[in-house]
Order: C-alpha cells, then sequence, then structure tokens
C-alpha cells in the first residue's frame, strides 16, 4: 500500500479522502489556493502545499503545480477527489508519465467515457438500451432539424463533453431548435472546450437511477446498489437516496445487472458510476462517470463498504476487499446537499460561519470541512455539507432526516437546509413520488 497521498482536491471531499487515507494508515499531503490556507483539508493533512491563487485554473487545476507538489513531498499516488481534474484522461496520463499513481481508472476509460457520444456509442455496442437519439455528435442546425423530425419533440440538445447539468437545452418543438442548438453549442465551447452536442428524446418524467461499480482489472467487479439522484435543480443533484422507492427487486437485479456486465466487459478499473433515465419500466443509459461521485456516502451507509479504501486498494494492485456474495445491504439513506446557497432564489452566500453546530446520534454522519470562523470563499463549488442519514426503513430514515435537520446550525451565510427541510415535510416526497422535474415545479409552488 502506498505510504503517502496527494489529494489534488479541497473541501469535503479532500476531508473524506484524508479519512479513508489516515484509516489505512497512509499520510497524506493537502494541496490548496491562496484562498484555502486556513481551509479544515490544509489542517488536516500531514504536509501541505499552496499551489497558486483563488481562481482554480491557476491552483486546482494546475496541474504543473499539482506534479511538482506531488514530487516535492515524497507522495507516491494522488487522488483527484470530484470535479476539478478528476475526469482529465491528459492529467490521468500526466500523473503517470511523471511516475506517481492515479487514484482512477485508465486514461483510456476516462476518455472513452468522458465523451458521452462514445460513452452511448459503447454502450449501446454491449446491448444496454440508451435514450432515443442521435447515433453521434450532429455536424450543424440542419442535421439537427432532420434528425429530430425522425426522433420526436421535445428535443434536448446536450453537449458531448457536458457535466454538471450544464450545455443542455430542450427544444419543445422545430421553431426553437435553431435557437437551442446553437446556445447548446457555444455554452459547450466555452465552458467544456468542446463544442460538439448530440440530441436525445427529451423524456416527460423519467428518474435518475445510477449504479455505484467498484472494479479491480482482475476480475473483480462488484455494485453496491443503485441510488435515486431524481430530485435536481437545474440538472443538478439535490437529494439522493438509497434504495430508490421507485423500483422492484426485479428491476433492481436488472440494472445493477447491466452495469457490472458492463464494467466486466470494458476491463474498468476502480470506482465508476452507470448512470440511467427509468421511465415506464425501462432504463436508458445516459452516462458513466469514471471516479468517485459526490452522493457515494449514501451507498456506503447501506453496504458497509469504503468506496475510498477499495480506490486506494485497486489502484495500489490489490484486488477488491470483497466479493458480491460478501455485501449485504441494510436499511436505507439518504443525502441532504448542503450548498452555500439562499433557499429561496438560490444566490450563492459565501461569508464567514459565525456559528457551526452539527447533528449527531445514531445513523447521522457529517461531511463538510465546515468550522466556526471559517470563511467560505467565493471561488468554487457551493456545496459546503452534505448530511447523509441511515434507518432501518425509509420512513425511519425521513424521520432522522427531519430531526437532523432541525439540530443542523450553520449560522453566517444562507444555505439550502430550508428547503430540504420543506421536501422533508412534503407529501410527494414522504410517498416516492418524484420525478427529474419534480423539483423544480416544487420549487415554483412553493415561492412563486
Ligand atoms: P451531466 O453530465 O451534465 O450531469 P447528464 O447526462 O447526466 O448530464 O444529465 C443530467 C440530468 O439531466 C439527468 O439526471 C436528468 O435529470 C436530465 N436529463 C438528461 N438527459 C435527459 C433526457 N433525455 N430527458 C430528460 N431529462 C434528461
Amino acid at each position: 500500500m502506498f505510504e503517502k497521498v496527494l489529494i489534488a482536491n479541497r473541501g469535503e471531499i479532500a476531508l473524506r479522502i484524508h479519512r479513508a487515507c489516515r484509516e489505512m494508515g497512509i499520510r497524506t499531503v493537502a494541496v490548496h489556493s491562496t484562498a484555502d490556507a486556513n481551509a479544515m483539508h490544509v489542517r488536516l493533512a500531514d504536509e501541505s502545499v499552496c499551489i497558486g491563487p483563488p481562481p482554480a485554473r491557476d491552483s486546482y487545476l494546475n496541474i504543473p503545480a499539482i506534479l511538482s507538489a506531488a514530487a516535492i513531498t515524497g507522495a507516491e499516488a494522488i487522488h483527484p477527489g470530484v470535479g476539478f481534474l478528476s475526469e482529465n484522461a491528459r492529467f490521468a496520463d500526466m500523473v503517470t508519465e511523471h511516475g506517481f499513481v492515479f487514484i482512477g481508472p485508465t486514461s483510456d476509460h476516462i476518455r472513452l467515457m468522458g465523451d458521452k457520444v462514445t460513452a452511448k456509442q459503447t454502450a449501446r455496442d454491449f446491448g444496454i438500451p440508451t435514450v432515443p437519439g442521435s447515433d453521434g455528435a450532429v455536424a450543424d442546425a440542419d442535421e439537427a432539424q432532420r434528425l429530430a423530425d425522425g426522433i420526436g419533440y421535445p428535443i434536448l440538445v446536450k453537449a458531448a463533453g457536458g457535466g454538471g447539468g450544464r450545455g443542455m437545452r430542450v427544444a419543445e418543438n422545430a421553431a426553437v431548435l435553431g435557437e437551442a442548438f446553437a446556445a447548446a453549442t457555444a455554452e459547450a465551447r466555452a465552458a467544456f472546450g468542446n463544442p460538439q452536442v448530440y440530441l436525445e428524446r427529451y423524456l416527460g418524467k423519467p428518474r435518475h437511477i445510477e449504479v455505484q461499480v467498484l472494479a479491480d482489472g482482475q476480475g473483480g467487479v462488484v455494485h453496491l446498489g443503485e441510488r435515486d439522484c431524481s430530485l435536481q435543480r437545474k440538472h443538478q443533484k439535490l437529494l439522493e437516496e438509497t434504495p430508490s422507492p421507485a423500483l422492484n427487486q426485479a428491476e433492481r437485479h436488472a440494472v445493477t445487472k447491466l452495469a457490472t456486465d458492463a464494467t466486466a466487459k470494458l476491463g474498468y478499473r476502480g470506482a465508476g458510476t452507470f448512470e440511467f433515465l427509468y421511465q415506464d419500466g425501462a432504463f436508458f443509459f445516459i452516462e458513466m462517470n469514471t471516479r468517485l461521485q459526490v452522493e457515494h456516502p449514501i451507498s456506503e451507509m447501506v453496504s458497509g463498504i469504503d468506496v475510498v479504501r477499495e480506490q486506494l486498494r485497486v489502484a495500489a494492485g490489490l484486488p477488491l476487499s470483497m466479493t458480491q456474495a460478501d455485501i449485504k445491504f441494510t436499511g436505507h439513506a439518504i443525502e441532504c446537499r448542503i450548498n452555500a446557497e439562499n433557499s429561496v432564489n438560490f444566490r450563492p452566500s459565501p461569508g464567514t460561519i459565525t456559528t457551526y453546530l452539527a447533528p449527531g446520534g445514531l445513523g447521522v454522519r457529517v461531511d463538510s470541512a465546515l468550522y466556526e470562523g471559517y470563511v467560505v470563499p467565493p471561488h468554487y463549488d457551493s456545496l459546503v455539507a452534505k448530511l447523509i442519514l441511515h434507518g432501518t426503513a425509509r420512513n425511519e430514515c425521513i424521520m432522522r432526516m427531519r430531526r437532523a435537520l432541525e439540530e443542523y446550525v450553520i449560522a453566517g451565510i444562507d444555505t439550502t437546509i430550508p428547503l430540504h427541510q420543506r421536501l422533508a415535510a412534503e407529501p410527494d416526497f414522504i410517498d416516492g413520488n418524484y420525478d427529474v422535474h419534480w423539483l423544480e415545479r416544487f420549487v415554483a409552488r412553493t415561492h412563486p
């Protein structure tokens, strides 16, 4: 096993990775921007290196600075966390070329799945159903018009290199397709440096169901069940739960098998997630994430498996520490994403934390890098805490969610805690009766 790992990330996820390393006797190196000199991930790590000024492109995305930090501190491996460089195939290659281990899949797998067009094609080659749409990238607005007539409206124009819910535009009919095509292309070029877009049928009431897989590249492949991530705003997840209240056992078995079969066929190594839309009893593959995901803790809560620990093991050339038969799923888990933003108008709310009191008790896990006096910087993603609840059944888990949200004090900034409280009291949520479009309507209804 590695003796020292550099964590190329910040915030709660850097802390999460640090914790797994610590429990395995691995020393950690934190990197940070000047804005994060006092951050918790820096305080807890064994060593830390400043890698640049606040903007992410100059620090957390600054590959030469990160590689230098690894060389100076004698780290053997680099964990990219989520976001930032975690799905950057060039970074994975450079890490390896400089003699470090990249804690993640091979750069070939990142490349194959990072482009959603080739990912969908690969899924189809494996016999996995995908959302009906264009077979590949669409050259121009005229071609889009022609293809859309065959696919049927409404149409979703999606960026091939997209992520984080960006680079997506809905066209209700042919009259607005040209506009949607141009807007998605422009956003894709600006955000991802890749203007390619493709078309999908815009489904009316799908649920987002994803499957967490782990593989060691030596024949060991397991899944940690599915996650229902349908509660989204602007295509970004806000609350996730497992198991999905929408699936029966046969459907659960079917979707997890699609994912593990594909993982085996790919010869994949590492942690990964297969994302599907589920509507009218059918699953349609949309993309694969070749990295750790923000919502991984709910799978850990019901399976008892530490996803980051397994990532470290397989990166070090060890087999997974379990087989599928060893994994026993117990109870229900929910994650509330707590963002530093206003819960009504969703404006970002950076600033100083004047009081901080995290909830505790049975079945409560808080993954957060907040502390009293900490200044949430304005430069990064607004996620500041994940409240993760576990209960023997879904009802108990929701009651625990309500109780823990009541206890949670984060003063000095606005957070999405009040939104989660409204959700926890909402009959549709309590009944598990929601799709990916539901939350937007709920927000509009409760705050017109
Ligand atoms: P990203 O990589 O940006 O997260 P995804 O392809 O994973 O993009 O889609 C994000 C979300 O957008 C999905 O979870 C779903 O809510 C919505 N979405 C994506 N494709 C479709 C579709 N064809 N029809 C309806 N909603 C969709």
